[in-house]
């Protein structure tokens, strides 16, 4: 169990001194980063080295001597020349001598051009199929390229050409975007791109959520985001022409305000729905039959008193399974300290009254789709992911961070930041825009926390310890407070 903390302190200790003895007995130095053969970089590049010795081992890294943290863990910074670097890393622990040497050959990197023939795709159309989502480019990082926006089923467009595992589609005569190859299917030859007139809307409040149903004679793409000021949500749908000469708006709505609409080109058509609050709490849009429905959920109750009691809350291990995460220097595994920290932070929530729902209580492997699934279909209202961060120089403290994608929940995330870095932890900053499939949903507002860095030997130094982690989730929780009074103030002065 991680739920007590006194426990878990002395299960930590227990290991702590197995691990420590099983150490002494036979005394190790081991390299975790650093002996690479090569290196293609320009001369001067900085090239870190890592290890962990049991503690209280003294390190040399060619002579000069190196810290030696609380977890065994130690680091060197190099800068490299061309052609062989030597390095000699020696331990001193208890009364016995460990040299380590290896070399790091330096290569100046060589350019790399390939081009690739163009195909001709004219006339051939795909549909999406379920998962569908829009990227902008072809970029492609660890995280994806960047994402415009989910799609329903069963939208036809042409095609325009092809790159990597993406096709290029037409929306309308102006705009394009990539959808994964994976997510379409193509149509028989002499199948037409989808073309509609906009027909009769309703607006209506179905409980607990808010309605637009807008007509269409067949299903076309559609890109949908949220503006902050005004507060609105923006649909444009793509090969769409006005035929709407009938808007009914129920006058018993808690979310919208009102609607309007504008055709800003011969084939888009521009919806705008105007919020009545100013925070939102999450909105989608999906075909049914013909029809685009965009639901907008209402404010929950537990928003009136400003308080966490009867809300939803999500909260995500990151990693777990075959995937660890990353693993520190002296071998902690992300996946572990993800999971005894979202206990922390699941007692913490249930402690004020809220409900969490977990995407792992133990070390299961999901994929993104599953966590987004389990918290979609438990219909919770805000969710919290948990990671620990890794890259960047491992003698430097990394710092903590906080991400969003959708800029209607930048608030959220920075309160819960400003909370942790009461810690007085390093700032790594307030990231928006952020492409992680956690912080993709709509429907719920979302954040990750990037705790600490396991990569930076001080940080690892302080995320190892449950103390610390325990109160780090206390800073999210506080965080996540401070949030629903600002909701319930906000809905005073209206
Ligand atoms: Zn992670």
């Amino acid at each position: 169990m991680k739920t007590h903390t006194p426990k878990l302190l002395f299960v930590t200790l227990i290991c702590l001194i197995l691990a420590t003895s099983v150490l002494n007995a036979q005394p190790s130095l081991k390299i975790v980063r650093g002996r690479t053969d090569t290196v293609k970089a320009i001369p001067g590049t900085v090239h870190y080295i890592t290890g962990y010795v049991p503690s209280g081992s003294s390190v040399f890294v060619n002579g000069t001597p190196v810290k030696v943290f609380k977890t065994g863990s130690f680091g060197a910074e190099l800068r490299l020349s061309e052609g062989e670097n030597p390095v000699e890393v020696k331990a001193e622990i208890g009364g016995s001598q460990v040299v380590e040497k290896f070399s790091v050959y330096l290569h100046k990197p060589v350019s790399t051009d390939t081009g690739s023939p163009a195909l001709d795709y004219s006339g051939v159309v795909v549909s999406t199929r379920e998962r569908a989502y829009l990227n902008y480019g072809v970029g492609e990082d660890r995280l994806g390229g960047a994402k415009i926006n989910f799609l329903s089923s069963g939208i036809r467009m042409a095609l325009l050409d092809s790159a990597n595992s993406l096709y290029k589609v037409r929306l309308s005569d102006h705009r394009y975007a990539f959808i994964p190859k994976a997510l379409v299917q193509r149509e028989p030859a002499g199948t037409r791109p989808a073309y509609s007139l906009t027909s009769s809307w309703s607006v209506t409040n179905t409980g607990g959520a808010d309605v637009v149903r807008i007509a269409l004679g067949e299903r076309l793409p559609y890109i949908i985001y949220q503006e902050m000021d005004p507060r609105r949500i923006v649909i444009e749908i793509h090969g769409a022409a006005n035929n709407s000469n009938w808007i009914t708006q129920y006058l018993d709505l808690k979310a919208i305000d009102y609607v309007d609409f504008n055709q800003v080109s011969h084939d888009v058509f521009r919806v705008h729905i105007y919020l009545k609050d100013r925070f939102s709490w999450g909105y989608k849009a999906e075909y049914t039959g013909n029809s685009l429905v965009i639901t907008v959920k209402h404010t929950p109750p537990s928003a009136i008193k400003g308080t966490l009691a009867g809300l939803r809350i999500g909260v995500d291990a990151g990693h777990g399974g075959s995937n660890p995460g990353a693993i520190s220097t002296s071998g902690i595994r992300e996946k572990d300290l993800n999971l005894a920290m979202a206990f922390m932070l699941k007692n913490e929530l249930e402690r004020r009254g809220a409900s969490v729902v977990l995407t792992r209580s133990d070390d299961a492997e999901l994929s993104m789709y599953e966590r987004v699934d389990i918290f979609a279909s438990a219909n919770v209202d805000m969710a919290v992911s948990i990671h620990c961060n890794a890259g960047g120089n491992p003698l430097r403290p990394g710092g903590t961070s906080t991400y969003y994608k959708h800029i209607e929940h930048r608030e959220l995330s920075r309160v819960v930041l400003n909370r942790l870095l009461e810690l007085n932890v390093k700032n790594f900053g307030l990231i928006g825009n952020f492409n992680f499939s956690l912080n993709s949903p709509t429907f719920y507002p979302n954040i990750l926390v990037e705790t600490l860095f396991m990569s930076s030997l001080e940080d690892e130094e302080q995320i190892a310890d449950p103390i610390f982690q325990n109160m780090m989730m206390k800073k999210v929780v506080a965080g996540l407070e401070d949030y629903m009074k600002m909701v319930r103030n906000s809905l005073r002065r209206k």
